[in-house]
């Protein structure tokens, strides 16, 4: 529920931190002479204005990168289709349905009842995609010592970027620390789009959302949102993100009053009232988003967090707020209300660029409905 936003200089680092800058050093990274073999099959795709090579493929804009998944697709796969086909003789209509339905999960064929059958086709798939980037194996996500190229990047870049809370929920933590002298971490990186689907895609960058493991493994895990226009409002990396503005925690009470202050001061546990995670925009992608890491279940948990906020609230009325802020002033001491409440309440409820703190959006909506800021 956090865009993210990299500072100047931190994709081209990304990009040397995989790759060697230098032809004669020998690091434990992608050589020059790889990264020419690699190109080879790249340049086959015509991309902006010029052709694809391992550069632009690594650093790509997220928008870029759905870009290349639809030339991808297009130039690669009907290539391998023949050939999968030709070892699977009988089910070329089974066939047919997976590579159309390759880019939307939701409508992958059921009519193929032999699951071995469906093992080693989609099996087949991957082999042939695998000889046609003959050099695949050096840049996907799996090769052991790329994988911790990138995590240790990340690592050294955690305090530039401030790498603090998930970017898909916002509700744990994803810091680095070190132990023993060694720099460790919390986070895990998502590939928005899975990397057993869209293998040349695993190193891109803007394919990388730094999240929690929860959120990676046991609630996302390998599915896919739909492949359509929507997608560029809700990738965290994209520079479209939306889902922080279109989704909203609304503060509903079960218990009635003739206003805000009244209803306050009857709340006396979590019962008394709910708070609901909304879809102002409707668009269908958010609800994906709220299921696939079923951020309605995960917040009602940490209700509490709303419940100690109104329990404050209840006290520190805007007069009484008001009152403090004199009594310091009288005492010589420089706090206006904004300070007080601040200290009351949190600084990440009001300011802008503290987004990266657990619950930064659910107390900021809350704090809106109880009239803080
Ligand atoms: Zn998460």
């Amino acid at each position: 529920m956090i865009k993210i936003e990299y500072p100047d200089k931190f994709v081209e680092e990304y990009y040397y931190s995989i790759v060697t800058k230098n032809k004669n050093v020998n690091e434990i990274k992608l050589s020059q002479t790889k990264v020419t073999k690699i190109n080879k099959v790249l340049k086959r795709i015509k991309f902006k204005g010029g052709t694809l090579d391992l550069e632009k493929l690594i650093t790509a804009d997220f928008d870029e990168l759905i870009e290349l998944v639809r030339l991808f697709e297009n130039e690669f796969c009907n290539e391998f289709k023949d050939k999968v086909k030709m070892k699977n003789i009988g089910n070329e209509q089974y066939i047919d349905y997976l590579f159309e339905s390759r880019l939307n999960d939701n409508i992958l064929p059921v009519f193929l009842s032999d699951s071995k059958i469906k093992t080693k086709i989609l099996n087949d798939m991957k082999n042939e995609w695998n000889s046609i980037l003959s050099e695949s194996n050096s840049i996907v996500y799996e090769v052991d010592s790329i994988r911790k190229k990138i995590s240790n990047f990340f690592m050294s870049k955690s305090d530039i970027i401030n790498l603090k809370t998930c970017y898909y929920c916002n509700i744990d933590f994803i810091n680095s620390f070190v132990s023993k002298g060694e720099n460790k971490n919390h986070f895990t990186l998502d590939h928005f789009f899975p990397k057993e689907k869209f293998p040349y895609l695993s190193i891109s960058l803007f394919n990388l959302v730094p999240c929690c493991s929860p959120c990676n493994t046991k609630f996302k895990g390998k599915k896919t949102f739909k492949f359509d226009k929507e997608l560029f409002s809700l990738s965290p990396s994209s520079k479209f993100y939306q889902v922080d503005n279109e989704l909203f925690f609304n503060l509903y009470f079960n218990i009635s009053g003739q206003n805000l202050e009244e209803k306050l001061k009857k709340v006396i546990s979590n019962n008394d009232f709910e708070i609901k995670l909304e879809n102002c925009s409707k668009m269908i992608g958010n609800y994906s988003f709220i299921d696939f890491f079923k951020l309605e279940g995960r917040y009602d948990f940490h209700k509490n967090e709303a419940l100690k906020m109104i329990n404050k609230r209840k006290i520190y009325s805007d007069s009484q707020i008001k009152e403090l802020s004199d009594l310091f002033i009288q005492k010589g001491i420089a706090k206006d209300e904004e300070a007080i409440k601040k200290d009351l309440f949190g600084t990440s409820i009001f300011n802008e660029d503290e987004k990266n703190e657990p619950f930064a959006k659910y107390k900021k909506d809350i704090a809106k409905q109880l009239g803080l800021i």
